[in-house]
């Protein structure tokens, strides 16, 4: 079996390289999937039975707030190039990652259910990605109902890992936090209140995810998050922690965007099958992450 992975120099990837160390991974440098004819020249000179659709834009609020058309349009056109080519070269398999993102920005209850997933706009703040991932959705869906495929989706919570992005303007809250309170002296300051409430997810469990779902050829879509749900505010005190710097005052700036008050989804359709699954602890992936980032930049 050949196995394709997009997105293949980003975080997740990294983690399912570990892993999956034989397929083949594509970064933008190597194909760009927006044009749909590279994406066809990708497909015809490798040739994969299976594809694991991890590319993306992706970044932080900021850059979606500013930048929506381009989170559209490429979303889109990655998405869409991707699903078309894999139809035209029958690829028995494909795995694509949405993201929480996608759900609506208030829900009656939590944690979101999958069935929840058209009940309403997704939040203001990355209205245009959430809405491109929610597309994927519909269009795997819509391939199944056509013709029958054997292809699914991922739902995955925000991720951290050690090969994030610590770029300001692309970087995820996790790394950022981290690389923030590594060069601070005495105070950080973090957007908003503090007070909404996320999962986060470490890379490398999602990467387990997609392998389990391969090994036994699982054809069902998922939310995939841990159970665990903390404020930013708690979550920054497990950073301080991590880093050894539990005095440091966080000061909070009430005149940035907060982003959604919480999305935490339900991951029992998920944990109903990979029923042994143990998702890692936030603190000990946050305390990973650090001595890793510790490292590397001594270096
Ligand atoms: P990432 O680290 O930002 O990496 C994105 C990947 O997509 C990179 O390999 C990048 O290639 C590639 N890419 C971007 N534009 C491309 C283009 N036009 N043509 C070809 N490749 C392109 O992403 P990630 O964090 O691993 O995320 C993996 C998946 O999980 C994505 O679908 C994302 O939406 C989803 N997800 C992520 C999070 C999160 O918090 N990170 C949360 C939920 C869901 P280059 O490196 O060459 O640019």
């Amino acid at each position: 079996m050949k196995i394709l992975v997009t997105g293949g120099s980003g975080l997740v990837a990294t983690h399912l390289q570990d892993i999956l160390p034989n397929a083949i991974y594509i970064s933008s440098t190597d194909y760009d999937l927006t044009d749909l004819q590279q994406v066809r020249d990708m497909m015809d000179e490798y040739k994969p039975n299976i594809v694991i659709h991890l590319a993306a834009r992706v970044g932080g609020i900021m850059d979606n707030i500013n930048y929506p058309v381009d989170y559209l349009e490429e979303n889109v056109l990655m998405n869409t190039n991707v699903l078309k080519a894999c139809h035209e070269f029958d690829v028995e398999k494909v795995i694509a990652i949405l993201s929480t993102c996608v759900y609506p920005d208030v829900v009656d209850k939590y944690p979101i259910k999958e069935d929840e997933l058209f009940n309403g706009p997704p939040p203001p703040t990355n209205f245009a990605y959430g809405f491109a991932k929610r597309c994927m959705a519909a269009h795997i869906d819509s391939y199944i109902k056509q013709y029958d495929k054997k292809w699914c989706y991922l739902i995955p919570c925000n991720l951290y890992g050690e090969h994030d992005k610590y770029e300001e303007h692309h970087s995820h809250f996790v790394s950022a936090l981290i690389k923030k309170i590594y060069e601070a002296n005495n105070q950080i300051e973090l957007w908003g209140t503090g007070k909404p409430l996320r999962q986060f997810m470490y890379g490398g469990d999602l990467a387990r995810v997609i392998k389990y779902i391969l090994d036994n050829d699982i054809v069902d879509s998922f939310n995939v998050a841990p159970e665990e749900v903390y404020s930013i505010n708690e979550i920054a005190k497990i950073g301080k922690k991590a880093c050894l710097k539990e005095k440091l005052v966080v000061n909070y700036d009430n005149t940035k965007p907060d982003g959604q008050f919480r999305k935490d989804v339900d991951s029992s359709k998920l944990l109903s099958v990979l029923k042994d699954f143990e998702f890692t602890p936030l603190k000990e992936g946050i305390q990973k992450v650090y001595d890793n980032f510790s490292k590397r930049y001594n270096k």
